[in-house]
């Protein structure tokens, strides 16, 4: 039986619409995304640029879905893997956006790279909220006049101070994000979070335990590739094999480690969070191979999807 609404009434609307977040590296772009969420969809590390590929995730309200476009830090490249990162963010404001979120780490406050952005940012049609970012770590003092000094550098724009990792102030950011929001459809469906593929996370995962143990240069020339992805339904078992790729002879052992003690470690640590992720028992294994000067080969970051 259909029940017609009361004469008069007008139908809930449902607003919806593609939301870009950017700024520098290391400002807390893929924390403010994962805790938005609820869910972890982007690595994050205390390094910079370690987000390389634009990840999209799903936020559904009961009127609203908005889907942010999580973008790898804007900065001046210099490497041919930086400059495609670059070009990956340059081109989500280009694209049609409905908003875009620019974060800021009020902690070290504005710097050149903002300023570029600001620039493009007063270029830009979409609405821009700026994220103050990070103020579990400085006085209201200091806020305020980083407050002035964003209005300045884009006059109009509302400033939310939060703290992502907090979780400070993230329900006033996304009313204000959805109130900006054009009427539209639920494009996706209610339970999903993201576009990318469990392989995707799987790898992004294996990366983002290189990037917190080890040191040295190593990390930020390293990528992985998924060789297997398959489910054991009978066992609730998935069986996992990735290569680690290293652009050097030299950086081989460091991942390996002490008879094999840190390839261990890395893969420990992406096995229990990917089994949490998951919700099933994960059987990981790890490999290491050497691929000369892959940054700097097109071929190979074609392949590589970047
Ligand atoms: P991205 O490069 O902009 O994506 O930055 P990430 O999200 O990877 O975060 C970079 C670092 O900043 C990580 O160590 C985060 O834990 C940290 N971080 C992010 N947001 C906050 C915050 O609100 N407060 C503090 N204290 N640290 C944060
Ligand atoms: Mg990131």
């Amino acid at each position: 039986m259909s029940v017609d609404p009361p004469s008069g009434q007008q139908p809930p609307s449902h607003r919806s619409g593609f939301v870009a977040i950017v700024g520098r590296p290391n400002v807390g772009k893929s924390t403010l995304l994962n805790k938005l969420l609820g869910e972890k969809v982007a690595i994050v590390t205390p390094r910079p640029q370690t987000t390389r590929n634009q990840i999209k995730g799903i936020k559904t309200l009961p009127n609203a879905q908005v889907i942010f476009l999580d973008t790898p830090g804007i900065h001046r490249a210099r490497s041919l893997l930086n400059r495609r990162m670059v070009a990956t963010a340059l081109k989500t404001l280009r694209d049609d956006v409905d908003g875009i979120l620019w974060v800021i780490d009020a902690r070290e406050g504005i710097r050149g790279e903002d300023e570029d952005i600001a620039r493009l940012l007063r270029e830009s049609s979409a609405e821009t909220l700026v994220v103050l970012n990070k103020i579990d770590l400085v006085s209201k003092g200091k806020l305020l006049p980083l407050m002035e000094r964003c209005s300045r550098l884009l006059p109009g724009a509302e400033i939310v101070p939060v703290s992502a990792l907090q979780g400070e102030n993230l329900e006033l950011l996304l009313e204000l994000i959805v109130k900006r929001l054009p009427e539209g459809p639920r494009y996706y469906p209610e339970g999903e979070v993201t576009d990318q593929t469990e392989r995707f996370l799987a790898a992004e995962i294996v990366r983002e335990k290189i990037f917190l143990l080890t040191r040295q240069e190593v990390p930020y020339a390293t990528a992985v590739t998924i060789d297997e992805f398959t489910e054991k339904e009978e066992k609730s078992l998935i069986v996992i094999k990735a290569t680690i790729h290293v652009d050097r002879e030299s950086h081989k052992p460091i991942l390996i480690g002490n008879r094999g003690a840190m390839l261990k470690e890395i893969g420990t640590a992406a096995r229990e969070e990917l089994e949490g992720i998951l919700g099933w028992r994960l059987f990981l294994e790890l490999f290491v191979k050497v691929d000369r000067d892959w940054t700097q080969n097109p071929g190979a970051l074609n392949e590589l999807g970047l």
